[in-house]
């Protein structure tokens, strides 16, 4: 689908909060219903999640008690059930430079995060739950 740029923010998230509900909380204070966006920055824990194919459920909350580098944190923005929908995928480094990684889930804290975030506008991205896959993807009407 065609989309166009909207509005484009850049700036940072504040230390001791969490990752993904600082996000959460902007793109909705900013009505941001449609996005991508892009954060790096550090943090002193992190929590990802895993996604079983087989199983198709998020088997693992994988806890990351260490302070490390946000080497990579990218996603998107669209709706489901109506509500804006953040979905953000993260790579983290620690102290050796190894890194870890997977779907964000809540229980990551920001030690500093810079986040460039770029509204889409045009026609709305909903998120569908697909059989196939046991996930909620992105199904053009
Ligand atoms: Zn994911």
């Amino acid at each position: 689908m065609l989309v166009e740029k909207g509005k484009t923010f850049i700036g940072k998230f504040n230390k001791d909060d969490d990752l993904l509900l600082a996000l959460n909380a902007f793109c909705g204070s900013k009505n941001i219903k449609t996005g991508v966006f892009s954060i790096i920055g550090a943090v002193q824990k992190a929590s990802v999640g895993y996604y079983d194919q087989d199983k198709k459920v998020y088997t693992n909350n994988i806890e990351l008690n260490k302070k490390m580098e946000i080497v990579s944190c990218q996603g998107n923005i669209s709706l489901k059930d109506g509500k804006i929908c953040v979905h953000a995928h993260i790579s983290l480094s620690d102290e050796a430079g190894k890194c870890f990684g997977g779907h964000l889930i809540p229980g990551t804290v920001i030690w500093a995060a810079e986040y460039y975030i770029q509204e889409l506008r045009g026609s709305e991205l909903n998120r569908k739950y697909d059989s196939e896959t046991g996930l909620s993807l992105w199904r053009e009407e």
